[in-house]
């Protein structure tokens, strides 16, 4: 396969695949395929839903990070015939022919059939899903009346977050620091309720004891409920119903928010190839799927067999494998020897809150202000491609990353 005329195919444009494509360019013909016209940097999510940071920071469009060796497709891709090497897209007649092909669709949210969850649920995994959670908070708000009783208030404005990992904890404590504040400028008497709900012994299961203390304190501070060892029975329109210690009991809830999983993207459970359990696609060191030289897996959707299992589906993982990727496509183009890496913890940085967050670096953990700012800093350094980083690192810097507070539908901007 001479280099120049190869092409590759790459499909998925997070983490895995945005970055590969982006250290890929120049070698070979290169194509990817996402149903969105932009990246997602889902760190900071969290950010986005609090006004902290816009969506031009974190979800920039790929014709502005890609130049013009790789060719962008907008679409859903619905099949891949691995015999013919081609990869059907919704909405267009020709199908993808590929000589390499990069799997990089990432997961989708799992409600493990839980009654009522996919349907009454709010996912978070997208900046849509971020709008709508958003405007969920706000239209709650709006329906309170100034002089409602304390309890009244309480109850119109209690909001749940299924799971207990990094994402329910980050999403928690901004939900409850917008809403308190909310409550503040619109003088509402008493407070909102913020409960996390997770059916382990205990709150962010993978994170190490000093991390976890801050967790723990930002939680009280933002005066976040959080039941331990309990477990969503079902979702309703106006609600949920939980089970702790045997027992049921129904809450009300103005919003049910589902991180309590993610599953393989469905279009990987269709494919004919090697997977654990799980429905992971089994890769090699080298990132290639087994029995399959031409195709690599990536990122949440594949099995790397010697990583840490604090590193699986995370996107510091799916980053240091598109590196890896990348270079190895170039050395199979070029009949070059390909490589294994081992892959390394970065730290963590959580967020906690408006004001708050925690992070672990180089073995040392901190939180506050000062950790909020390294957060950024960090993130910053994370985001594709030099130009971009500059201008978002430029905007943080001086125009500053407050909140935007929740404020009545028709005074929005
Ligand atoms: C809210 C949130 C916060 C997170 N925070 C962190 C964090 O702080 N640190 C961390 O390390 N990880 C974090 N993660 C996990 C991280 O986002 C994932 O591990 C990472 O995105 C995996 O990269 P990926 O390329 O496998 O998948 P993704 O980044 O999910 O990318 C998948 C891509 O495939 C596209 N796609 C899907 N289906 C199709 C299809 N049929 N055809 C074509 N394209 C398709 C999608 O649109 C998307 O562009 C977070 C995740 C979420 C949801």
């Amino acid at each position: 396969m001479a280099h120049r005329e190869a092409r590759i195919l790459i499909i998925g444009g997070g983490f895995g695949g945005l970055f590969t494509a982006l250290d890929l360019a120049g070698a070979g013909e290169v194509t990817m395929v996402s149903p969105e016209d932009h990246f997602l940097f889902t760190p900071m999510l969290y950010e986005y839903l609090s006004g902290e940071v816009e969506a031009w920071h974190i979800a920039p469009y790929y014709k502005e990070l890609l130049d013009e060796s790789v060719r962008f497709i907008r679409g859903d891709v619905t099949e891949i015939d691995l015999a013919a090497r081609e990869v059907t897209v919704e909405g267009r007649e020709r199908k993808l022919s590929y000589d390499v092909l990069v799997l990089a669709v990432g997961g989708i949210t799992n409600y493990w059939n839980i009654e009522g969850a996919e349907e009454y649920a709010l996912p978070f995994r997208k900046l849509a899903h971020a709008d709508a959670l958003r405007r969920r908070m706000i239209e709650a708000l709006d329906h309170v009346p100034p002089d409602a009783a304390p309890q009244d208030a309480r109850r119109a404005l209690t909001f749940a977050v299924v799971g207990g990992g990094a994402s329910g904890v980050e999403l928690s404590t901004k939900m409850a620091d917008l809403l308190r504040d909310a409550f503040k400028r619109r003088a509402l008497q008493g407070e909102p309720r913020v409960m996390v709900v997770e059916m382990g012994e205990q709150i962010v299961p993978g994170m190490g004891d000093e991390i976890r203390a801050f967790v723990e304190d930002a939680l009280k501070q933002s005066r976040v409920e959080v039941h331990t060892e309990t477990r969503v029975r079902r979702v309703m329109k106006d609600g949920f119903t939980i089970e702790h210690n045997g027992e049921e009991t129904d809450i009300e809830a103005a919003g049910v928010v589902w991180t309590a999983g993610v599953k393989v993207n469905p279009l990987i459970e269709k494919l004919d190839i090697e997977k654990t359990e799980r429905g992971l696609i089994i890769v090699e060191p080298t990132l290639q799927v087994r029995g399959h030289q031409n195709i690599f897996a990536v990122g949440d959707i594949a099995f790397y067999k010697d990583v840490v299992p604090t590193l699986s589906g995370t996107a510091q993982l799916a980053n240091q494998e598109a590196s890896l990727l990348a270079s190895n496509i170039k050395a199979l183009l070029d009949g070059r020897l390909l490589h294994a890496r081992h892959f390394v913890e970065l730290g963590e940085a959580v967020s906690l809150g408006t004001e708050n967050a925690a992070v672990l670096a180089g073995g040392q953990a901190f939180s506050g202000p000062m950790a909020r700012r390294a957060r950024f800093a960090l993130y910053t350094a994370r985001l594709p491609t030099w130009h971009h980083r500059l201008k978002v690192g430029a905007s943080w810097f001086f125009e500053g990353t407050s909140p935007r507070p929740l404020k009545p539908l028709g005074f929005q901007r």
